[in-house]
């Protein structure tokens, strides 16, 4: 049986187990805080086609939902329970080509002047999601080994590097970038639906909190990852009366992470790095709708190449 390492245990590191175990490989997942340990574990949990101020649809949208939606699946399974809501998204537009390229799909619905539902919206419980996803994993005996990876492990017969912001300095090559994001648990009834404008509200399972985010915070050489509130605070509160009609909320936790991008186009990349070696990374803001998909796309790389 062929030995695999998986680094980093995120959306993209669980996607990626997951299937290289359909494909009969051993799995080791390695990861230096445990699963969720990165930008995954604070994610506001929303997957739909339409990021960004002109609500362009997202290349290869239908395949990244239909390919989350299984593993959203195997994750219910097994934990027996939901760990997202299905039920669409509220999408704002700022300006009449948001409304334009809205107008033009059949999986959103035009609510009023400025609100659209997308119907294909999914709002994911990430924790939950996080998981059910690994138990399935662990069930299909994947092993979980917390430890910081310095040097690329070499006793492996492959190893898949999906360590989010952790991939710039195991793959300098990859000429990665970082965004720090930042969400603030709100203490409050969720709305019915998640809301997407130029900020986002998420509902998660709790019924008395929800979440808001998120900043997008240009990231200097020393800016590190820990929660700054003051920061959050400045960015998020102008965007949240354009959100709701509700009063600024009480905060109960702020938390932070970086995203991770590259500099060639908006879908992940899936790079060999050498014989033995692969990144699967740079999942930006759209990690949920990209994951499985990507995992699926890297077997598919893998398969071509040997
Ligand atoms: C505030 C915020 C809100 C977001 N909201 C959404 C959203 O609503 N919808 C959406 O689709 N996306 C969202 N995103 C983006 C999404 O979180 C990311 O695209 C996604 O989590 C990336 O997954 P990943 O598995 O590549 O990386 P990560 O989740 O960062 O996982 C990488 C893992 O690797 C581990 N690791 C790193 N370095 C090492 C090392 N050297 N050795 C061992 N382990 C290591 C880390 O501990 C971590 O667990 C959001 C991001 C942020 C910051």
């Amino acid at each position: 049986m062929k030995k695999a390492a998986v680094i980093g245990a995120g959306f993209a590191g669980l996607a990626l187990t997951y299937h290289l175990l359909k494909e009969g490989f051993k799995v080791t997942l390695i990861d230096k805080k445990g699963v969720g340990g990165g930008a995954s574990g604070i994610a506001l949990g929303l997957v739909h086609p339409y990021p960004g101020e002109q609500c362009r649809r997202s290349l290869k949208a239908d395949e990244g939902i239909a390919a989350a939606k299984q593993l959203l699946w195997v994750a219910e399974e097994k934990l027996g329970r939901p760990v997202a809501n299905y039920e669409g998204v509220i999408r704002i537009a700022f300006d009449e080509e948001a409304v334009q390229n809205l107008s033009k799909y059949p999986d959103v619905e035009r609510l009023n002047d400025k609100h659209f539902l997308i119907k294909s919206g999914i709002t994911v419980f990430t924790q939950s999601y996080l998981e059910g996803l690994w138990l399935a994993c662990k069930d299909g005996g994947a092993q979980l080994l917390i430890q910081n990876i310095e040097e690329i492990p070499q006793d492996y017969d492959l190893v898949v590097i999906a360590a989010g912001a952790g991939c710039l300095p195991l793959c300098p090559s990859l000429r990665l970038k970082r965004v720090k994001g930042q969400v603030l648990v709100c203490k409050g009834v969720p709305p019915e639906k998640s809301i997407v404008g130029k900020g986002y509200i998420a509902r998660g399972e709790c019924k008395e909190t929800f979440h808001f985010g998120a900043t997008y915070e240009r990231v200097w050489f020393f800016k590190d990852e820990e929660p700054d509130l003051k920061t959050a605070l400045k960015e998020l509160k102008p965007k949240f009366e354009k959100l709701s009609t509700q009063p600024f909320p009480e905060i109960l936790d702020c938390k932070a992470a970086f995203r991770v991008t590259h500099p060639h186009g908006y879908f992940p990349l899936i790079k060999q790095l050498n014989e033995k070696t692969w990144a699967v990374t740079a999942f930006g803001s759209r990690g949920l709708l990209y994951h499985a998909l990507a995992a699926q796309e890297f077997l598919t790389c893998l398969k071509t190449k040997t």
